[in-house]
């Protein structure tokens, strides 16, 4: 008989702890989890989630607007801010209830507090001041948005936590931060009729992804009217009767209602009482684990965003699934992290999954780039001018396609297959003996023919 209360108690009810938990659970451990803020953690309650059904609000600006080159008559197009929060906000109460319910199916104890660690093997719950006991403790507490460093005002400004539930829809918006998430909030705001403009300290948003996708959209957000502002940083904010005074360091003004601060996440490692348990911890405060998420003290392991591996859902439900299969289930394995497809759902959306064209360069030396840029058929009777962007990156001597990147319409859907093709170690000529689909933008993939020559300066 156990002399702890629990075999597994899970600090973090987001995407990794709670499938950790009821994993665990159905291997028949006894499982207990805290949550100090909602179930459903970053993803469903203020990430991936709202984010995207703000996306999909966004998105019918366009529809409007190409609608009258097929033919539709359509009248003037109203939006209400609060309507789409309210709407918004019942999906995700529902999924936080299927979270909840889903764990307690399975026999998982929840806890609705904020939860420390006391010491190996034993964790603190702060609603109730009690200790708990448990053989394994796993850390899950996922991240949050770092402000950066204060400067004067800098407390008028919203971090993503908060965009998603402002009580009035800003007409004038600056978003401060180059990646995924600046962008994407950038194209919410924008296509719901904001004027926005980015901020970023950069050269070029975007960091990290391929040359051609951070070109390509940039460019596509200028034609939009998003401002772009690299190599600038806001010197300070103040509030005026009309909302907010923003000054950028080379001092030119802009005027706006909100500042979105989007300029980095850190793990949320903070009074959870990893010193006092001896968790090694890195840059940021993450938990150093190894491949298998154990960390460095005997019994406390640790997944997701806390580790500050590869930050996105499915990685850290991998990451949760293999723990729990491996010291409950008898069937260990570790995540893979090859190839994960990722997007980016700004308005027109990259996917991307492998290697940009600069990391493979640095990778393998040499590489075959094919790439195209089109207007989408849909284009030609809408009369919009967006250019659709696709990319494959070949080694040139196993032929392996190392990288696929697109920008335009459904390049999210595009990416998640393509990434099935490339984890198999889909080669150029494999694409090139795919039969086309036609008609439709992806059939471009498996036609690009010519390999591209840099154009001679
Ligand atoms: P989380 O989901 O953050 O869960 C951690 C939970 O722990 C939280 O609920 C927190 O309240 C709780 N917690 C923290 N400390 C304690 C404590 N001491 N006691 C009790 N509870 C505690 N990923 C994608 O794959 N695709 C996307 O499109 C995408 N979009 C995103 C958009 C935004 C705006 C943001 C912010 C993130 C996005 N992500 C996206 C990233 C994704 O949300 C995270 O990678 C994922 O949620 C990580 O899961 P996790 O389990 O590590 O942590």
């Amino acid at each position: 008989m156990s002399t702890f209360d629990y075999d597994l108690f899970v600090i973090g009810g987001g995407s990794g702890g709670v499938r950790a938990a009821r994993i665990a659970a159905t291997h028949g451990a006894r499982v207990a989890i805290a949550e100090e803020f909602r179930y459903g953690g970053t993803c469903v309650i203020r990430g991936c989630v709202p984010k995207k059904l703000l996306v999909y609000a966004s998105r019918f600006h366009d529809e409007f607007q190409d609608a009258a080159g097929f033919g539709w008559t359509v009248g003037e197009p109203t939006f209400d801010w609060s309507r789409l929060v309210a709407a918004k906000e019942r999906e995700i109460t529902r999924l936080e209830g299927i979270y909840r319910a889903n764990l307690e199916r399975v026999g998982v104890v929840t806890f609705a507090s904020r939860a420390e660690i006391e010491a190996p093997g034993r964790v603190r719950l702060t609603e109730s001041d009690r200790t708990v006991t448990a053989r394994h403790i796993l850390i899950a507490t996922g991240g949050q948005p770092s402000r950066g460093p204060a400067f004067p005002g800098s407390e008028h400004a919203i971090t993503s936590n908060e965009a998603f539930d402002l009580p009035a829809f800003p007409k004038r918006v600056v978003v401060v931060g180059g990646g995924y998430i600046a962008v994407e909030f950038a194209g919410i705001f924008a296509g719901l009729g904001a004027e926005v403009t980015i901020v970023y300290r950069g050269p070029r948003i975007l960091r990290g992804f391929d040359e051609d996708m951070r070109d390509g959209l940039s460019a596509e957000y200028e034609r939009r009217g998003i401002a772009i502002r690299c190599h600038a940083t806001i010197a300070a904010i103040d509030k005026t009767a009309d909302g907010l005074d923003v000054r950028l360091d080379d001092g030119s003004p802009i005027a706006a209602d909100q500042v979105l601060l989007a300029t980095g996440r850190a793990p949320n490692t903070a009074g959870l009482g990893l010193e006092r348990a001896g968790v090694k911890t890195a840059d940021k405060g993450r938990v150093v684990v190894d491949g298998t998420s154990r960390t460095n003290v005997d019994g406390i392991w640790a997944v997701g965003d806390v580790t500050d591996r590869i930050n996105l859902t499915p990685v850290a439900i991998r990451e949760g699934h293999a723990f729990a299969d491996s010291v409950f289930g008898g069937k260990p394995w570790s995540t893979d992290y090859a190839m994960v497809p990722t997007a980016v759902f700004s308005t027109p959306e990259i996917g991307t999954v492998g290697l940009s064209e600069a990391d493979a360069r640095q990778e393998v030396g040499c590489v075959d780039i094919y790439k195209t840029r089109f207007r989408p058929m849909k284009g030609t009777l809408s009369g919009r001018e967006e250019r659709m962007v696709m990319k494959l990156v070949v080694e040139p001597k196993s032929g392996r396609v190392l990288g696929c990147h697109v920008l335009g319409a459904d390049a999210a859907e595009m990416a998640q297959m393509a990434a099935i093709a490339m984890k198999m170690g889909a080669r150029k000529a494999d694409f090139d003996a795919t039969m086309p689909l036609h008609p439709c933008a992806a059939e471009e993939l498996v036609t690009l023919r010519d390999k591209w020559v840099p154009p001679k300066i």
